[in-house]
């Protein structure tokens, strides 16, 4: 009797506890899924617009091949170039995205699984602990319980009681599969994970040397423009042509917004475009191409040393009038800053800002690039006061001279 009741205040007893790990196992869960924001439908949808862009791309490629007298064409191509680069460029911010999703991921199975086995070893230790209770009392098989009995009675009360016990252990096991299969599940899941991780990872690698040789392309097309100035010339005007009509444009435009403004220009004031370089690598003024009567001249100061990624700020605060595409210029951006007052900056590899956006001094464009008629990374800065382009190293102090 002594040992019956005593297996049935541990009953009692681990039953209690059960109870109380149902509740704490039900509390623990969605502990984890609150920790992070990312979920796999996010890596989905970033997938589908991969695939948009893979359409974009292959669009492009199509208009390219059709585009096979490059003589002919070569402003037309290196417009398409140009899509075709942004659209990499795109697919390379895209994939970066996928690995940083996948890494969120990873970090928060990590986590969860972290805890899963926490619970597994508690779960465990549990279990062995209620076998060690059993066999320290002598109660490790049932039946030994049941064969001694005393009589009927108390045969079915030990019945009862073992039923109890039975359906205990059967629930500490049940649970200890159950975590089992969570954590194979996630394990599963976490190597499904890294291998789309190692895979965005190659595909990520694959895409930037897609991207060096779609703008080695780019440029060398334009330098083979700029080099053969006499079978170019008439491409060449073409640019000029486009670059004058851009001017006009911009000089009506600050004009227009001056009135509506009653806005007053005051000369000066502005700061470097971009902070990390110092190189002029072509003057303003005109610029002798080797080819009698073929001179062209510079509208603005190239700032070299900047690569692909230099952030191209506002030189003076202003409103945005102009952000847009074009042959020559690629991507540019002009700012307003009072009647006749304006700055330009081109061949930016994207640009940030809108029409009609205010910016401060020192606020960003876009970033540098070499994007329109452009040979290499750089940035083309014209400033306009009182309607005509002035030369802009009278404003760029401590310029170093690299022509
Ligand atoms: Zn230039």
């Amino acid at each position: 009797m002594k040992k019956f009741s005593f297996l049935k205040r541990m009953g009692r007893c681990l039953l209690v506890l059960a109870v109380l790990f149902a509740l704490v196992g039900a509390d623990a869960a969605p502990l984890a899924e609150t920790a992070e924001a990312v979920t796999q439908s996010d890596i989905d949808a970033l997938k589908d617009n991969a695939d948009d862009l893979a359409d974009q791309k292959s669009e492009i490629k199509s208009q390219l091949a059709s585009l096979r007298d490059e003589k002919a064409n070569i402003l037309a191509k290196r417009v398409l170039l140009d899509q075709q680069i942004a659209v990499t460029e795109k697919e390379i911010a895209n994939t970066e995205d996928q690995i940083a999703g996948y890494e969120a991921l990873l970090a928060q199975t990590a986590l969860e699984l972290e805890e899963n086995q926490k619970e597994e070893e508690e779960r465990y230790e549990l279990f062995c602990k209620r076998t060690r209770v059993m066999e320290e009392n002598g109660t490790a098989s049932y039946w030994a319980v049941l064969f001694n009995a005393e009589d009927f009675s108390d045969l079915l009360s030990r019945l009862a009681d073992i039923q109890e016990v039975m359906d205990y252990d059967q629930g500490v096991l049940d649970s200890l599969r159950e975590i089992r299969a969570e954590i194979e599940a996630k394990q599963a899941y976490q190597q499904q994970l890294k291998d789309d991780a190692e895979a965005s990872k190659a595909a990520l690698v694959a895409q930037k040397e897609d991207l060096d040789a779609q703008r080695e392309e780019a440029n060398a097309l334009v330098v083979q423009l700029e080099s053969n100035v006499a079978e170019y010339s008439e491409q060449l005007a073409q640019v000029e042509e486009e670059e004058e009509a851009i001017q006009k444009e911009i000089v009506e435009k600050t004009n227009q917004l001056a009135a509506e403004m009653g806005w007053n220009a005051t000369a000066g004031g502005y700061i470097w475009p971009v902070t990390t370089s110092r190189r002029i690598t072509s003057p303003y003024g005109p610029r002798n191409t080797g080819i009698p009567g073929a001179s062209t001249n510079h509208k603005g100061v190239d700032i070299g040393g900047v690569g692909y990624t230099t952030n191209v700020l506002a030189t003076k605060a202003g409103i945005v009038i102009t952000s847009a595409y074009s042959s020559s210029y690629g991507n540019y951006v002009v700012v307003s800053h009072g009647k006749g007052n304006t700055t330009l900056y081109a061949h930016m590899s994207s640009r940030s800002v809108s029409e009609g956006d205010t910016v401060a001094q020192g606020d960003v464009l876009g970033v540098t690039g070499s994007t329109g008629v452009s040979s290499g990374p750089h940035l083309h800065y014209e400033i306009t006061e009182n309607g005509s382009r002035v030369n802009p190293l009278n404003y760029l102090p401590g310029y170093v001279q690299a022509w």
